[in-house]
């Protein structure tokens, strides 16, 4: 089935757009939990609270009870603990007093057993009436792009998961290495050196992206459980299929390389382009690439910076998730 999206430039264009659009998804007294990154400390280019403020007071004016959630990172941050995201949070602007709904951060989780590995999956989320992902689009190491998939493989399960991912994409050598360099070529973080014997890695650090495993020509290194792709895609499809309702807010603005996640997110990559909203996560994603890649003239600016294409985790969350990665845009 081919999905629907809708693109707008401007933050009136977008609160007008959800007003009516999100009637047809959440009721009156419905829990909506609105899922996005608050931030690291140092980061400035996580999605501004004022505008979340004002989708806050959209789902509040349909007689829906608004809350905001994220999950606690399994690196080290203060926003690896509950508490201490919390007091980030609200030095971005994220509090009850600026936003007029709770926010909540949680690694409270129920299991959910995959192909590959098995889910924590948020609680909060399970039990809310409705997930709106509100989604800061952005460039990411693992991945190419933290859109609305990465924004629920990732940041709507537990920290242990979280960890689980990154760890079950990195590489294993086995044997049969020609020396063809592909693999260091392709490791954005500059961690395989080669040996007579064949790919070390442990140079920098490895966040698991799988590159090395796509690119080597003679399939000689294998991820340790499944590629990040494919662990990201599965993790989005169970969590995203257990949510009573949802809807996806795509961000296309402070388009950095690196994610929300970094104190120092690097350039941005791309001008500020505005909003892509869609009742599928894949769809959401999927049209969001389209439009940037109209809008700037670039094929594919993620691929760009990180040697690695959105279009492998898009296209494995829409397998797994059963729905189709063709998707009808409209500008409003
Ligand atoms: S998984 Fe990615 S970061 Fe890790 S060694 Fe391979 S290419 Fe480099
Ligand atoms: S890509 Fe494969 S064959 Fe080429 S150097 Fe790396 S491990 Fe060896």
């Amino acid at each position: 089935m081919r999905h629907e999206a809708a693109f707008m430039r401007d933050d009136d264009a977008l609160i007008a757009f959800l007003a009516e659009r999100l009637g047809g998804v959440f009721t009156r007294g419905d829990r909506v939990a609105i899922k996005l990154h608050m931030g690291e400390p140092g980061n400035k280019y996580f999605i501004a609270a004022p505008l979340a403020k004002r989708v806050v007071d959209c789902v509040a004016a349909l007689g829906a009870k608004p809350f905001i959630f994220d999950s606690p990172v399994v690196y080290s941050s203060p926003r690896s603990d509950e508490r201490r995201y919390l007091a980030a949070a609200a030095a971005h602007g994220y509090s009850k007093k600026a936003l007029g709904c709770t926010v909540a951060v949680s690694n409270g989780s129920s299991s959910a057993k995959g192909s590959h590995m098995t889910y924590r999956i948020c609680k909060d989320l399970l039990k809310a009436d409705g997930v709106l992902l509100l989604t800061h689009v952005k460039g990411h190491v693992a991945c190419g792009m933290g859109g609305a998939i990465k924004n629920v493989g990732m940041g709507c399960v537990a920290k242990e998961t979280k960890g689980a991912i990154h760890e079950g994409g990195e590489p294993v050598y086995a044997e049969g290495c020609t020396r063809c360099g592909a693999c260091a070529e392709n490791c954005p973080t500059g961690n395989i050196a080669l040996d007579p014997a064949g790919p070390r890695f442990g140079v920098t650090w490895c966040p698991g992206c799988s590159n090395c495993v796509l690119v080597c020509p003679a399939q000689c290194i294998r991820p340790r459980v499944a590629a990040f792709d494919e662990l990201l895609a599965e993790s989005a499809a169970i969590a995203h299929g257990r949510f009573k309702k949802s809807y996806s807010v795509n961000v296309l603005r402070n388009i950095s390389k690196f994610c929300d996640c970094m104190s120092n997110p690097g350039p941005l990559i791309a001008k500020d382009i505005g909003f892509v909203c869609a009742d599928h996560m894949v769809a959401a994603d999927a049209a969001t690439l389209e439009v940037i890649a109209k809008e700037t003239g670039r094929e594919d600016i993620f691929a760009e910076q990180h040697k690695h294409s959105p279009w492998g985790h898009v296209r494995a969350a829409a397998r797994f998730a059963d729905v189709d990665t063709a998707v009808a845009v409209k500008e409003i």
